[in-house]
């Protein structure tokens, strides 16, 4: 039965790791079933899908093999106890070495166990099965942190400055530094926008804050004077609110997407929230306003209003530093201005760090850096960059000559029907 529980466990595990194997594959197709439409891979899919079941099959498959063995192994045994107690039994009865009735109870007592033998096996294979299931939830439970705590991290009040001094960082997995010598300073209730070409480094400087990854090896990053590794997690994380470029939206309606972190928000601060992201002449083509379903993932709606609603749902917090990573990606450049605009008003006193491709969103923030290469190439106020005729005045003629998007006018609440119309 030991052996045999062996073989269950090992073999149980390989048939669960398909079985999950199968579940993520079936998960992202389903996700991604409009780009398989589009390149016209249904059989090519149905094809690994039948290979992957397939594969859950034959695992399975082995896992009964050994099943099955339990009970005729156990039943054998047994047999075999009967035969050798009634043949040896009937023997030393001959031999007058035991008596009749001493040779039928030890029969009687023999059947008895013959349940309980049957029961153990099935207890051995069932606990086998329940373990190799535990061996796989511990190990993701058990998974540590990337980014732990230091031993005596301290809690802090969101800081006045931010600084960068001459960091360096690289991602685990990459060659190369991916950020080279920044040299830095946010303070408090500024705006610093970041700019560059894709792959230059925008999302990697602003991650530093939100530590996703150990600190860089060279160089410091602190906040208020202390290093951002020496405060605890949560209370780094406290002060953040992030919005990525690729949104991700709960398949619950729109206004519960809102209220993720913020659950007795009050109606008019919805509004106001809606209002800034530039969402309200959306919601009235909505079916069901608010209360509309976003689907999964937020399929029923346009990039740029996923990525609106991610926005209100991090203003809605108001959070002391808001990053804004690419978020308005798929946001017209009029709209993303106006939404700049009015995030810059409602966020006196409060830090906001804007990554963006579009010059136009970083016109009136108060410092702008233009990465490249994982350095800071250029940096300065707009006016400044402007006059320096570098990489900055080039792509800022070069937008403005395909979009022109000047000093938007005050928001206003027309503002969506004449973006929109
Ligand atoms: P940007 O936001 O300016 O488009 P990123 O900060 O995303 O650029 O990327 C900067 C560089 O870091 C790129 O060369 C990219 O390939 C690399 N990079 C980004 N994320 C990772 C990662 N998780 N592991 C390794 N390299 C990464």
């Amino acid at each position: 039965m030991t052996k045999y529980g062996r073989i269950v466990h090992e073999r149980f595990t390989l048939a669960q790791d398909a079985f999950g194997d199968m579940n993520d594959r079936v998960l992202e197709t389903i996700a991604g079933i409009r780009v398989v439409r589009a390149y016209v891979q249904e059989s090519a899919e149905e094809r690994r899908f039948a290979e992957t079941t397939e594969d859950v099959y034959r695992k399975n498959a082995d896992v009964a093999r050994i099943d099955a063995q339990f009970e005729p192994t156990i039943k054998i045994l047994v047999g075999a106890s009967y035969l050798i107690g009634l043949g040896y039994g009937a023997y030393m009865v001959f031999e007058s070495q035991l008596t009749l009735g001493q040779l039928t109870s030890f029969n009687v007592y023999l059947g008895m166990l013959i349940w309980p033998m049957l029961a153990i096996g099935q207890l051995i294979n069932i606990m086998q099965r329940g373990s190799a299931s535990l061996d796989r939830v511990t190990e993701t439970l058990r998974y540590a942190p990337d980014v732990a705590d230091a031993p005596a991290a301290t809690t802090q009040a969101p800081p006045a400055t931010i600084t960068f001094c001459d960091y360096s960082f690289r991602y685990p997995l990459s060659a190369v530094d991916n950020l080279k010598e920044i040299s830095l300073s946010v303070r408090q209730g500024e705006t610093l926008g970041i700019v560059g070409r894709t792959g230059a480094g925008k999302s990697t400087l602003l991650r530093q804050l939100l530590r996703e990854y150990p600190v860089g090896h060279v160089g410091a990053l602190l906040v208020d004077g202390v290093p951002i590794d020496r405060v605890a997690l949560h209370s780094v994380l406290d002060w953040m609110g992030y919005v990525p470029q690729d949104a991700m939206l709960f398949s619950r309606t729109i206004e519960e997407n809102l209220r993720f972190a913020a659950a007795d928000a009050s109606p008019a601060r919805i509004q106001d929230v809606l209002e800034m992201a530039c969402l309200t002449a959306d919601l009235e083509q909505f079916p069901n306003g608010l209360r509309t379903l976003v689907g999964e993932k937020g399929v029923s709606l346009s990039g740029g209003q996923k990525q609106r609603i991610a926005l209100a749902r991090a203003l809605i917090v108001d959070p002391h530093i808001l990053i804004l990573d690419d978020a308005m990606s798929a946001v017209d450049a009029r709209t993303e201005a106006h939404i700049v605009q009015a995030i810059r008003k409602a966020r006196t006193g409060r830090t906001t760090l804007i990554a963006t491709h579009r010059i136009s969103a970083v016109l009136h923030a108060d410092w702008v850096v233009v990465m490249d290469d994982g350095r800071i190439a250029e940096q300065g106020t707009h006016a400044d960059l402007m006059s320096s005729g570098g990489w900055y005045q080039q792509q800022y003629l070069r937008q403005q000559a395909e979009d022109p998007v000047d000093d938007v006018p005050d928001l206003d609440k027309s503002l969506g029907k004449e973006v929109y119309a």
